[in-house]
């Protein structure tokens, strides 16, 4: 059969109107920063500047929790559940009348591809504002006593793989259980924060509820720091996440860490392998493997190896790399230049220890920041790349022969944040679930995401979860 070339199929960035500069949202309104400090938002794909953004400093982040605390002690704290509960709603809806808007913004300033900021991140955070808009008037039957209260001012800091997705994971619960909110967005990808924060101005959401502060990690430092921040809630990597803990450890604060992941993905040799094979290239590929709990170790069963490596690679071979605003594309760009140094390191160094890489023939566009889908073969449990979270699209490849066998591999990592179990089996299904050490299993599937479901870690995956009426415990005192 002949092979057909896609046509670009491109969406238009037309339905975005980015302002050249940005200032910060505190007490309803954008305000400039104190010192007047800026950085610049990149486009990944281009590195074409989108926007100058505010770089807040301490004073500029005590102005924001001092809004926050306002409205904490005079409108939202003593708002019945039933009226936050119609702000929610009518965020939730906002976004999904502004969705496309959205989408597009999210793919400019972050890389990933449009068929997923469309499909699945958008949609993810109306679901997210619809769900937790559904708790505010029902907290007294979530399981946390007669009459849970909220816990105060709530700083998020947030990381910039899921720029919008992580907000709504944040700021949903807080604001549905009576917190307010400082948040601080990545450094590379504030955009979407600010129109999110136009969308509570048209939704007419009492000042101060949310405050969005834009800035690097020093920002994110004096959020986190700040003395009448009750509650941290932070995403990003584990290295930052030690450091927070260690800051808040003596305070009065509660903190809830989503840190990083080295998740193992188990393939049996009973296994549908095309099912599998789909399920391991989403688990690796989406969103460039930027994912915390991205399926990034994968262990066969060594009696079907051969077969699996063989559909994988072919399978590999069909990914479209390039444009993210191209409705054809599967791979976006890396985030930053920053980000492809690491990934790029990583790998020099799986093939310096002695694992093969292979990656299928594509072209790579000439600017942005690149890289190739990579697997690596021959990988073992010593190597680095094995064992480090590479954040990137780089799969390392190993066997197993037994059950136990692939529990044991499974579990020997730092992390614990999520895995994936392939097989027709539904009681090995459960019995592997049972042995694994992370906070989400999959079965047959692979990065699947639900508001209704908690999502957190084990060991140096972090602590607390998101997600679901679990998700509402760290903003309740109870
Ligand atoms: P990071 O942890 O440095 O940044 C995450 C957020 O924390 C950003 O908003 C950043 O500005 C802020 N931050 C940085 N230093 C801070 C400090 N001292 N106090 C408070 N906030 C601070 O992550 P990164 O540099 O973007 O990525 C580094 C690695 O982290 C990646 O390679 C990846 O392994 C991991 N990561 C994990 C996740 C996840 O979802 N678990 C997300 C992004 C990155």
């Amino acid at each position: 059969m002949p092979l057909f070339e896609y046509a670009p199929a491109p969406e238009s960035r037309s339905i975005v109107d980015i302002k050249p500069s940005y200032g910060l949202f505190i007490g309803g309104e954008f305000v400039d920063p104190a010192d007047g400090a800026a950085m610049k938002s990149v486009n990944p794909a281009s590195e074409e500047v989108l926007a100058e953004v505010a770089e807040a400093g301490e004073s500029d982040v005590d102005r924001a929790v001092a809004a926050a605390r306002r409205a904490y002690e005079t409108t939202w704290g003593p708002m019945p559940g039933r009226e936050r509960a119609k702000y929610l709603y009518r965020i939730a809806r906002i976004i999904q009348e502004r969705s496309r808007e959205l989408a597009v913004l999210e793919s400019l300033d972050n890389g990933k591809p449009i068929r997923e900021s469309r499909d699945v991140d958008v949609p993810l955070v109306a679901a997210h504002f619809f769900y937790y808009a559904g708790w505010a008037d029902k907290l007294t039957h979530a399981g946390f006593g007669p009459d849970p209260r909220p816990v105060g001012v709530a700083g998020q800091v947030i990381p910039w793989n899921f720029p919008l997705l992580m907000l709504a994971w944040k700021i949903a619960p807080a604001l549905a259980c009576g917190n307010t909110v400082v948040l601080k967005p990545a450094e590379t990808t504030p955009l979407t924060a600010l129109v999110f924060a136009e969308i509570c101005q048209q939704a007419d959401l009492p000042p101060g509820v949310v405050n969005i502060v834009t800035g690097a990690g020093a920002t994110g430092a004096a959020v986190v720091n700040h003395p009448d921040v009750d509650k941290v809630a932070f995403t990003g990597s584990t290295e930052v996440g030690r450091a927070i803990a260690r800051a808040v450890a003596g305070t009065r604060k509660r903190v809830t860490l989503e840190l990083g992941g080295k998740a193992a993905n188990i393939v049996f040799d009973d296994a549908a392998i095309d099912q599998a094979v789909e399920g391991i290239v989403n688990g690796i590929f989406f969103n460039q493997g930027h994912v915390c709990c991205a399926g990034s170790r994968l262990l066969v069963q060594e009696s079907v190896y051969d077969e699996l490596l063989a559909s994988l690679k072919r399978r590999m071979a069909r990914l479209r790399v390039g444009d993210p605003l191209d409705k054809n594309t599967d791979i976006g760009a890396i985030n930053s230049s920053a980000q492809l140094d690491r990934i790029r390191t990583l790998s020099e160094i799986g093939s310096q220890e002695g694992a093969e890489a292979w990656s299928p023939p594509c072209e790579l566009p000439d600017r942005g920041f690149w890289f190739a889908p990579t697997i690596f073969t021959g990988v073992t449990q010593a190597h680095r790349i094995a064992r480090e979270e590479i954040f990137g699209p780089v799969l390392s490849v190993l066997t197993f022969r037994t059950p136990e066998e692939a529990v044991a591999k499974a579990n020997n990592t730092p992390y614990g944040l999520s895995a994936g179990v392939w097989t027709e089996k539904g009681s090995r299904i459960l019995a592997t679930a049972d042995k694994l050490r992370a906070g989400v299993v999959w079965a047959n599937t692979f990065n699947k995401f639900d508001p209704a479901s908690p999502f957190g870690g084990y060991k140096e995956s972090g602590y607390g979860r998101e997600g679901g009426r679990h998700g509402l415990e760290a903003y309740l005192v109870h």
